[in-house]
Parts: C-alpha cells; structure tokens; sequence
C-alpha cells in the first residue's frame, strides 16, 4: 500500500474554476433543465472550441508528426456485441468494488471511501477485505451517518440490446481500444501494414460509474484518445528513431520510490531503457512525447509525473503501466494511462472469434505486442483549466493563460468605440480573418477594459483594437493578454500573424517584438 490520492485538498479552488467553466460556457450540465445527469456533460461553445483545438494539436503530435512508423485514425461504433466484451475480459472483470448505505440507499464506491477515509491506497484489495476494513473501522454513509452494506461487485459497462423485442445482448464500449484489436486484420491488410504500425482513434466511452464527481474528472460518459502501437515483440527496443530522443527527459515515481515515500525523478529516454525503468524503447518514447505534448498544452513540467501502477494495481497481462499524473488542487489524478498489453488482447479475440490475427515478418507468423497511450480528453480540459488559471495580477480580474494554440478564441477584433468609420473597418477585418480559418470573434458591447476583461477571463490571447490611426494608415494595435503590452503592426499583416499564432508557429512574446 503507497500514498493516497487526497481528494479534498483545496475545494474552493476546484469550485473557483469549475464555476468559470460553468458560467463562461466551457461546460454544461446535461439535460440540466429536467435537473442533470450526474457524471454526463456537455460541451459547450468555448468548451467545444477547446476540444477540437486540443484533440488537433494531439492529432498533429501523435498521427500526423509521427514519421518513424505509420499511425493510422479510425473511428469505430460506440456499441458493441456481448462476444467481444467476453473476449475482451469485460463481462467479467469490468467491475469496481460497491457498498450500499442501508439507511439513505446511497451507492457507494468501497474503495475510495476506504481511501479517503483510513488515508491508505486498496487497488486490487479483495471485497472480503473491503468489508473486513469498513467493519473494523466502523466506516460510515459519508452522508447519513448509516450502516454499509457487505461489498460487492459492480459491473461498470451500460448493458443494451440490438435490434426489438430480446434482440441480441450488447455494450457500449467502456474505452476506445476494443474497436482497434477486432478491426486490427482488416486494417493491417488495406493499409499494406508493416510492424511496427499504430492505429488511433478519438472517441466516446461509456462507464457507469459508481460516484461520479468533481466534475470532468469522474464521468460516466467521456472522450479518449487512444493509440494502440502493434510491434515486433522481437523489436520492442528497437523503436525506429529513438537515438534523436535518448537525451530528452521525462519524470517518473519508480516503484521503488513509491514504497520509499514516493520521490520523483528525472530520467533520460536512454537511461530509462538502459536501467529498465520502463519496460521498453517505446514506452520510453511515448513517456517523453506525453511530457512534450503536456507542456505544450500548459501544464507545467513539475506538475506532472509518470507512476509505474504497483504489481496489485496492473492486470495479470500487462507488462507494465505507467499512468501520467497531475498535481490539481482536488488531488493527483491519472490523466492518462500508458499499458504495455503486451499480446493479451489480440490472443484473446483470437480465441474467441476463431480468427487467425497473427501477422507475416519474413515469412515467420508472429502475434504483435501492444503499448498504449490513453488520454482521457476531458481531465485534460480541467487540467488546462485549472493549471492556466491566473489570479488578477493587477489588472483588475482573473485570467486564463491558454496556450494560444488550443485557445478557443485566437482574437478579439475590437472598434476603439462603437462609431463610424471604426465600426465597419472592424467588421471588414474579423470577417477577412474568418475566412482564413481562424476563429476570431467581434465585439463593440461596453468599455474596452470592459472587453479586455471579457477576453482575458476566457483566455483569448489577442484583441485587437482599430482606432482612427487604422483609418488613416491602416495600422492596428495588438494587445498582449499576458504581459497587457500593445505594438501596432500593418493591417495587412493581420490575417498571417493570427493563423500562426492559432496553429503554434508564432509566441505572444515574438509577436509583442514586432512593433512595424
Ligand atoms: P483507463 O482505460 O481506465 O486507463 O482510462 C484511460 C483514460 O481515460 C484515463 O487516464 C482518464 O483520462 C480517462 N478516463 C477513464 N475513466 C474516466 C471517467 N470515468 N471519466 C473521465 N475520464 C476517464
């Protein structure tokens, strides 16, 4: 048993941001108007902006920038057949501990509130433990006070049926990964596939949660975005291209660390091969590009880790898990989970579904091994939220310090005041800018601070202001929102600057040093 995930650190920061995503419309209660859903959210306008941005960038990082082996996207069906989920392990194992309170008939998850409540860490305990600590400890309803039920198994999956009347049992799929290992033949075979070769896919999951809470952390419907990369289990540290990257470092909290008070490290891909801190050359390089990918996404470097899961926490197939880590104000939590899956999941269907899914390596059968990133889209929101969240430093209001590439606003084109000639310059400008593919948005409501403030509370990185200066020479001011500085540059350069700065190629801080 290691540390425990405190959960009630610092609730009023958490209430802090989780009200600004509730009132400046990154999120939105499902079917909030007949009272919610709990642990269901939708997206909403600056939410949805947000999402595709980051799902974009990790597309451009992960897929399209990986040029050592090919990552091909899928999109698969959300609902699948009893069949798989048995091949799969689901039907039996998808489940988490419950308790019930005898009293109020709340449901409980029996883990996390041992957790939470004796401070100790009980993955993978057995339900015969579960109940013998509530027992000993005379663990309460955490509401009512009640008496706890004995504990059980609760299986998380969202059972349906295909077709009317007792038509055939089926799921909706609890993550992304099955959709791959069954579509794995066909896909190999059309896309003329070579080991290694990787397969993504961005999408929803369902898992029924037992407690959903803390709003985008805990959901029972979410986003994942999956890469399942099939190797040569011969070639597992011979990642095509790992010399470009031996020096580059992650951190990770060892196992041993772990059971020593759990201290993080800093280590080279290189080292980390060399010393078996991770099970192979691609885990290495998956753990360095997620720290990549992360910091470019605003999450600071020391705020986030890599855990190898304790042996009571790994599936009995997995080579080894390593589950990325952030540091939030409600506690640590995983935000994405790295598996080595080894063959296990390709054997297994191939058991099940009778299909041979072994694949041709100079004229040898060989049955690929599997390393899996899995990024669950909507923690990474609530990370981005949270790490980005600037208190008023002066300026009279609190801010969002968005990386301009995932912001989802890129500018505000503002008129100075709302009159004429100003107006319809202003409106010829954001009109020019929409059409190049930059989501700029247009306001001439209230007092420029007023719509500075408007702008800095969402994290839009640019306003842009047109003055009676923009009618004579047809300049522009450019504002900062981190630094608040102004340059003025040439209208006609506009258009470029905010597609660069929207797609990554150009800083705030290069962009404040352009004063033409
Ligand atoms: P897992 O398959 O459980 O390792 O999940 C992979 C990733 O999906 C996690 O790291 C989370 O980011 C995300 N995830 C899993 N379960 C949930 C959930 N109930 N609500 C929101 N995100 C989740």
């Amino acid at each position: 048993m290691g540390r425990v995930e405190k959960d009630s650190e610092d609730k009023s920061f958490f209430e802090k941001i989780w009200t600004l995503a509730l009132h400046r419309g990154f999120v939105i209660p499902s079917a909030e108007i007949y009272g919610g859903v709990a642990g269901v959210y939708d997206f909403g306008p600056l939410g949805s902006l947000l999402v595709k941005k980051l799902v974009d960038l990790w597309r451009r990082f992960f897929i399209i920038e990986e040029t050592n082996f090919p990552v091909y996207e899928i999109s698969g069906a959300t609902i699948l057949p009893y069949e798989v989920l048995v091949a799969s392990g689901h039907v039996d194992s998808f489940v988490d501990p419950i308790v019930v309170c005898l009293k109020c008939k709340k449901k409980i998850r029996a883990d996390h509130l041992v957790e939470e409540e004796l401070g100790v860490r009980v993955e993978g305990a057995t339900i015969e433990k579960l109940t013998r600590m509530i027992r000993e400890n005379s663990l309460r309803c955490p509401d009512c006070g009640g008496e706890l039920s004995e504990v059980s198994l609760f299986n998380l999956m969202f059972k349906t049926e295909i077709g009317p009347l007792g038509g055939k049992t089926a799921f909706l799929r609890p993550e992304t990964a099955q959709v791959i290992f069954i579509d794995f033949k066909r896909i190999f075979q059309v896309m003329r596939g070579k080991l290694p070769f990787g397969i993504a896919q961005v999408g929803r999951a369902y898992r029924n949660e037992i407690s959903p809470r803390q709003g985008l952390i805990r959901l029972r419907e979410f986003t994942q975005m999956e890469i399942e990369v099939f190797i040569n289990p011969k070639e597992s540290n011979n990642y095509p291209g790992i010399e470009e990257v031996a020096n580059s470092k992650f951190r990770v909290l060892t196992r041993e660390g772990q059971l020593k008070g759990g201290r993080v490290v800093e280590v080279t891909v290189k080292e980390a091969i060399e010393k078996g801190v991770v099970p192979n050359a691609y885990m290495a390089y998956y753990l360095f590009k997620e720290t990549e990918f992360f910091e470019r996404i605003g999450i600071p470097r020391d705020k986030f880790y890599f855990r190898h899961m304790m042996p009571e926490e790994t599936p009995f197939y997995s080579g080894g898990n390593f589950d990325l880590e952030v540091e939030l104000s409600i506690g640590v939590k995983e935000v994405v989970g790295n598996a080595y899956r080894t063959d296990y999941d390709l054997k297994s269907h191939m058991r099940h579904s009778g299909e041979d899914l072994s694949v041709d390596v100079d004229g040898e059968k060989v049955i690929p091994e599997v390393i899996e990133p899995s990024f669950g889209v909507e923690r990474m929101v609530y990370c981005i939220l949270e790490h980005c969240y600037r208190e008023d430093d002066g300026r009279g209001w609190s801010w969002l310090q968005l990386p301009p590439e995932i912001a989802p606003v890129t500018a505000l084109i503002l008129p100075l005041v709302k009159r004429e000639p100003l107006v319809s310059k202003a409106k010829e400008l954001f009109r020019t800018i929409r059409k190049s593919g930059v989501f700029v948005e247009y306001d001439d409501r209230g007092s420029i601070g007023k719509r500075y403030a408007r702008a800095d509370e969402i994290g839009v990185p640019v306003c842009v202001t047109i003055d009676y200066q923009t009618i004579d020479d047809n300049t522009v001011t450019l504002r900062n929102r981190d630094t608040r500085n102004q340059v003025r540059v040439k209208g006609e350069l506009l258009q470029k600057l905010l597609l660069d700065l929207s797609e990554g190629r150009l800083t705030l801080s290069a962009l404040e040093a352009l004063q033409s």
